[in-house]
């Protein structure tokens, strides 16, 4: 039987996430066994359109992506977002409240007009994804918990509960505690509370929970003196995609 033909693509990225690839070094040749790798720019020069599962990495950042954008869509029979700048547009959305002009003129100066530029967006934003992997990086195990997953035909097993269920587990002192805030109360899990274990705080890097309760994180922010601004600026780094980022029209928060 034929094997599973992989394709890696990068858009806007640091590609950081492709070299977590890479960094699966024990697992790497089971992977290699099991698939035929037809792109991967990072690791092999051979190129291909013909593959069954594309890994994207990179946030939608000009027009001209989207084409490329629905030729991997039609190549592919599934296609998975890798990292926060797949998946969220991650921290590539900062320059949309910057503004684009502002920020191209702070990056490439006299020559701004040379490039083309659009608002940061995630890929979902031009095609259909299936899965995705979150993450600045993305976490190891979860890449290779979605590669099982989709060679066995079964829906990946990623965590949707908060950051803080990982950290109480590893017995951290919680940041608030020691008088600093934390996104940890609605980020979505799957890192083992990464950052707070290494002392920095949570800025959701994995994006959000779903249905988080709002309100519930409001009031913890808010009884820890939080104004509006911080919690925005923390929403932003990763998340500023989402309609959640918007100020609170209540005002509930400090300004
Ligand atoms: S998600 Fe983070 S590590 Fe991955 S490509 Fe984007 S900036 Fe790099
Ligand atoms: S440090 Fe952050 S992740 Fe850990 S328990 Fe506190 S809020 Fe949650
Ligand atoms: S602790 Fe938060 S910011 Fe750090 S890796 Fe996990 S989700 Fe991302």
């Amino acid at each position: 039987m034929a094997k599973p033909r992989v394709s890696f693509h990068d858009f806007t990225s640091c590609e950081g996430c492709q070299l977590q690839v890479l960094n699966c070094e024990d697992e790497l040749l089971g992977i290699v066994g099991a698939v035929d790798i037809v792109n991967f720019r990072e690791a092999i020069d051979e190129k291909s359109d013909e593959y069954d599962i594309a890994f994207i990495e990179g946030a939608f950042t000009r027009e001209s992506d989207r084409k490329r954008l629905e030729h991997i869509r039609k190549c592919a029979k599934i296609v998975v977002a890798l990292g926060a700048c797949a998946c969220t547009g991650g921290l590539n959305v900062l320059k949309n409240f910057r503004g684009i002009d502002e920020s191209m003129k702070k990056v490439y100066g006299e020559a701004a007009s040379w490039y083309e530029t659009s608002p940061a967006l995630p890929i979902e934003a031009a095609i259909k994804v299936d899965v995705k992997i979150n993450g600045c990086p993305i976490p190891k195990q979860e890449f290779l918990e979605v590669v099982k997953s989709v060679l066995a035909g079964r829906t990946p097993q990623i965590p949707d509960y908060p950051v803080c269920v990982e950290c109480k587990l590893r017995e951290n002192v919680c940041l608030f505690q020691k008088g600093e805030y934390c996104m940890g109360v609605v980020a979505k899990a799957g890192c083992n509370a990464w950052c707070p274990s290494y002392g920095g705080r949570c800025y959701a890097c994995r994006g959000l929970i779903t249905d988080f309760n709002k309100n519930a994180a409001k009031d913890v922010l808010a009884e820890y003196g939080l104004t509006l601004e911080q919690v925005m600026a923390e929403f932003r780094m990763f998340n500023g995609v989402f309609p959640v980022a918007e100020p609170p029209a209540d005002g509930a928060l400090k300004s």
